[in-house]
């Protein structure tokens, strides 16, 4: 059965690491039928639409996306190809790999991070000159998709250590948002209860505070959208650079894998950005498809070209993107 997966490079080094991403699915024993589509800042200032609805439909079809980064259209190409896919949470794994500079080497976490409420979902108005105030929105049926989807997570034994045991955290600031995040957090442990998922508590300052003391008190971590994207970043520079981190964002019937990066203007056209982000976003792909074995191959030779290297420029190496994903195919 072939996957039919869109494709969509979009501005920046997007269009030089989503390639080598391909490339990369391409050398696996894997039927893919990629299907080429536009987002971002060149097809806007061509056609005036920075997310033609072809591409959204195409997303909204295929069976999964992979996406590049968009420059100063972002937020008007990303967040409705989440819709697009229905998406309901961002998975994002923050692991230091051996060989890469990382302020915390020992560090191996995944946030769930709630994706369709809170302060993003929610309605900001200008009352006054003098006042603004913002609706954050929560519901207990997404405070309990997402928690079923922690336990599924936890369960499959997808979590840092492996070992369903482990259970999960649930960060939160429910001791002053005692509506909204305290609707959050109770449907979150209740879940964990009803399907006996271990899941243990932060309140996510203080969390914000442990985790980089010691990362290893921590696997899976579940969070409301505005922590999640906030603390997640805060994880990204423990392990030492934007040009690693993949993500996704998973739906019910559909999914978008993504780089945590963006365009990265400094460097762009120039060969050298590095492909890692976006092949361990194609590795999530694969396994979001069900080929967990090709995923984990995927990883384990990206684990290996990080160690012994080429490395790119951010890494400290000179290697060109071609190079880095010539020697990840190679380890294949
Ligand atoms: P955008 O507005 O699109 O997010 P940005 O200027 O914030 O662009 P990012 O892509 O978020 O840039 O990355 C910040 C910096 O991190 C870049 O300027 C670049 O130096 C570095 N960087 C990010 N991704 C990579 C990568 N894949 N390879 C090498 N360096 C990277
Ligand atoms: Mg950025």
């Amino acid at each position: 059965m072939s996957h039919e997966v869109v494709v969509i490079e979009g501005d920046g080094i997007g269009r030089e690491v989503v390639p080598a991403a391909v490339e990369v699915l391409e050398a696996l024993p894997v039927d893919f039928e990629f299907v080429e589509a536009e987002a971002g800042d060149a097809v806007e200032e061509r056609t005036g639409a920075a997310l033609p609805a072809e591409t959204y439909d195409l997303a909204a079809d295929a069976d999964a996306t992979l996406f590049g980064a968009a420059g100063e259209t972002a937020a008007d190409v990303i967040l409705p190809l989440r819709e697009a896919v229905d998406s309901f949470v961002n998975v994002r794994p923050a692991k230091a790999y051996p060989g890469v500079d990382a302020v915390r080497p020992e560090t191996d976490v995944v946030f769930l991070r709630e994706n369709t409420e809170g302060v993003y979902a929610g309605h900001e108005d200008r009352l006054s000159d003098d006042l603004s105030t913002l609706t954050r929105v929560v519901t207990s049926s997404a405070s309990r998709e997402l928690a079923e989807y922690a336990c599924e997570f936890v369960e499959d034994g997808r979590g840092p250590s492996g070992d369903p045991d482990e259970g999960f955290t649930v960060a939160h600031k429910a001791n002053v948002m005692r509506e909204t995040d305290g609707r959050f957090r109770e449907e979150v442990l209740a879940v964990a209860d009803e399907r006996g998922v271990d899941a243990d508590e932060e309140l996510m300052d203080a969390f914000a505070t442990k985790l980089p003391l010691d990362p290893t008190q921590y696997g899976v971590i579940v969070c409301p959208n505005l922590a999640g994207d906030v603390l997640s970043d805060l994880a990204a520079g423990l392990v030492g650079g934007l040009g690693l981190l993949p993500s996704a964002n998973i739906g019910h019937d559909n999914a978008l894998f993504e780089p945590v990066h963006g365009t990265a203007p400094d460097i762009a056209g120039e060969g050298i950005a590095n492909p890692t982000a976006a092949i361990l976003s194609a590795a999530m792909l694969l396994e979001y498809l069900g080929h967990v074995e090709e995923g984990q191959r995927v990883r384990d030779a990206v684990e290996g070209v990080l160690s012994d290297g080429p490395r790119t420029g951010d890494l400290g190496g000179d290697a060109t993107t071609d190079e880095v994903t010539a020697a990840v195919v190679d380890r294949l």
